[in-house]
């Protein structure tokens, strides 16, 4: 499990930066360096050769795949739970696909070149970004079967609580037109289920925002892929489900 623990003059904020021991953080330290991850800003595209490996400490990047006609769609998300690209960890030579800010925040990077130095050194970076993978792939083999048999509200919902989370944030700075994008499906099928769910007053959407008024009720609406990433982001942070003590 991936445990985090206070560093009163760290990078406080991404998970596994967090969860190094003192002597692994103080070594790396010299190497990190940080960044403002503005909206829209893509950090790689697709097959680049591997550069840099980022930990955010805020906000939220998405990992998306695009098909030849242009059309993409999200295959996982990365907050402060985790790093990108894993290529660098997999010590592959290409990024595997295109990384976009999705909500503003903030990241640490190393090159890829200090990284595999620290992986080699036998300190605790290999087991951590390890435990990462899992949760990654989870996400990533959860969200292929949530594009595949769940209906687009049921989608939306899941997707919703799933970036608040990550984000930390009930108000989404987002837009009907992107949210399809993430989920692969039609603008208008978007904007007819975001109509239901502000019907049924669990969300609010006003111009390119969108707030979560009921976490619980959205919750109810979401299909079992959302309790699928908490329980596997318990089982892998240690992390309590985000409504539970609401
Ligand atoms: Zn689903």
């Amino acid at each position: 499990m991936i445990r985090r623990h206070h560093r009163p003059d760290g990078p406080a904020g991404n998970w596994l930066l967090d969860a190094l021991p003192d002597a692994d953080y103080d070594r790396l330290r010299p190497h990190l360096r940080e960044m403002p991850l503005a909206r829209g800003r893509v950090l790689f595209e697709s097959g680049e050769p591997v550069r840099n490996i980022y930990f955010p400490t805020r906000g939220l990047l998405s990992l998306v795949l695009m098909a030849r006609d242009g059309n993409e769609v999200e295959v996982a998300a990365v907050g402060p739970e985790g790093a990108l690209d894993v290529a660098a960890v997999l010590r592959c030579d290409k990024t595997m696909c295109r990384a976009v800010v999705q909500i503003a925040g903030a990241a640490y990077w190393l090159s890829a070149t200090t990284l595999q130095k620290e992986l080699h050194s036998g300190g605790a970076m290999q087991a951590l970004l390890n435990c990462y993978l899992q949760f990654l792939l989870l996400q990533s083999f959860q969200t292929t079967l949530c594009n595949r048999l769940h209906n687009v509200e049921a989608r939306l919902a899941r997707w919703l609580l799933t970036t608040s989370d990550r984000a930390q944030l009930d108000q989404l700075p987002l837009t009907q037109e992107f949210i399809s994008h993430m989920l692969g499906t039609r603008r208008a099928s978007v904007t007819e289920a975001c109509a239901t769910l502000a019907q049924e007053g669990l969300i609010e959407h006003v111009r390119g925002c969108i707030t979560i008024l009921d976490g619980r009720g959205l919750e109810a609406k979401a299909c079992e892929c959302y309790a699928a990433i908490c329980n596997e982001l318990q089982i892998v942070y240690g992390q309590r489900h985000p409504l539970s003590e609401e």
